[in-house]
């Protein structure tokens, strides 16, 4: 394994699991007071918070949910009742930036749409809170350079959701790519969409920033760049949008691209929003590692093809799963002044990579990136 991959690894386990690799001698991370819980607050309560997110809390060791934030009193009030949340940690848009004088709520969770990211990050940094935001970061570089920018200037943490960091199979996956378990990585594929229903904030730009890239192809980005542990040197993009279809009248349907990374590794990426796709392969001069699905909220599949021989791999039922660390890595972050392994600079990173793929799309020629 090597050094970025160990320290991914390892801050995405859970405390005693970091206890026991340090007494085995690896590297020592330091922990935090054992039954510390850092205070969330969630702002946006629609399908994502209410359904994936809120429930992980009871499983949390280091996270509680303290606060909400809603435009509507209704789910307030149901999801106070539901959570046990006092009255004066409730916030509505209006009295959101109260939640300074609120000691309770250390970390501010953003799942709105996300043309709301920055503005709501920023305001929480502002605050004295400490950020995790959803992704996409935001729905420009410039967006996401203000985030940091703020969240350094107050000193506090910044953290994007990339939840498929905290998975197992796709943690296995880093570590096998990276350390050449299938030879040096040649070709990665990866692949994701669904397709999308009308009359969603999704399919609205101003909204969204975009279309499928912004909502489900950055998993294919992101998945790539983690799988590689490179950044990519040049992007050459094509966009497929039906424009008579009443749901692509302002984003876009499906984006194709392939980047070419510093070694040579080339990948090739689907985003799409009107065919199913959830699936990556790394082709190694040996053999591949591939996730079909690879980045769903459970279930991960794995197959590997070593030495002429194609077998599933299959790893024990994780005692806790993606969401709750997630929560947790924040919040032990936060208790021992660590950077996230998905800081806003990782978001940032992604936003780079997706303005490169829109301009090779729209001017129709590869476009280099900095490297
Ligand atoms: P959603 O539509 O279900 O929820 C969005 C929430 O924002 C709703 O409660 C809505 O009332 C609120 N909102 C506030 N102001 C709004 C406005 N002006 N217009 C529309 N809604 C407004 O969406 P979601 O699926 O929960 O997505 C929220 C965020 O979470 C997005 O950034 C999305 O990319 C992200 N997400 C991440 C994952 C993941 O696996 N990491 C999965 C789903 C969504």
């Amino acid at each position: 394994m090597d050094d970025t991959s160990r320290r991914g690894v390892l801050q995405g386990m859970g405390t005693g699991m970091l206890t026991a690799l340090a007494g085995r001698g690896l590297a020592a991370v330091p922990a935090p007071a054992p039954g510390r819980k850092l205070g969330y607050a969630i702002v946006g309560l629609g399908g994502y918070a209410t359904r994936q997110i809120m429930p992980q809390f009871r499983d949390c060791d280091h996270s509680r949910l303290v606060a909400l934030v809603s435009g509507t009193p209704g789910k307030l009030t149901r999801y106070a009742a539901e959570y046990d949340i006092p009255a004066s940690n409730l916030y509505s848009y209006a009295t959101f930036d109260r939640i300074r004088d609120n000691p309770s709520i250390d970390i501010v969770y953003i799942v709105l749409p996300n043309s709301m990211h920055a503005e709501y990050s920023i305001r929480a940094a502002q605050a004295g809170k400490h950020v995790l935001c959803e992704k996409p970061m935001a729905v420009s570089v410039a967006e996401c350079e203000a985030m940091i920018a703020a969240s350094r200037k107050a000193n506090r943490k910044l953290m994007i959701g990339y939840r498929s960091r905290f998975e197992p199979y796709n943690q296995l996956a880093i570590q096998l790519a990276r350390g050449g378990h299938v030879g040096p990585t040649r070709i990665i594929t990866a692949e994701h969409g669904f397709n999308a229903q009308p009359g969603q904030w999704r399919l609205d730009r101003a909204m969204s920033g975009g279309g499928s890239l912004m909502d489900i192809g950055i998993y294919s980005l992101n998945a790539v760049r983690y799988l590689s542990g490179e950044e990519p040197v040049s992007v050459t993009a094509v966009e497929s949008t039906d424009r008579r279809d009443p749901r692509f009248r302002t984003v876009e349907d499906r984006i194709d691209f392939m980047l070419r990374f510093p070694s040579g590794i080339v990948a090739n990426c689907v985003s799409s929003y009107s065919s199913n796709h959830n699936a990556y392969r790394v082709n190694g001069t040996d053999g591949f590692i591939a996730m079909e699905p690879a980045t769903p909220y459970e279930g991960q599949r794995m197959m590997i093809r070593k030495d002429g021989v194609t077998a599933p791999r299959v790893l024990p039922k994780p005692p806790k799963t993606q969401f709750v660390g997630q929560l947790d890595h924040l919040a032990i972050c936060v208790m021992t002044d660590q950077q996230p392994i998905v800081a806003g600079e990782e978001g940032l990173a992604d936003l780079h990579v997706m303005e490169a793929i829109y301009r090779s799309a729209r001017e129709g020629r590869a476009v280099t990136l900095r490297s």
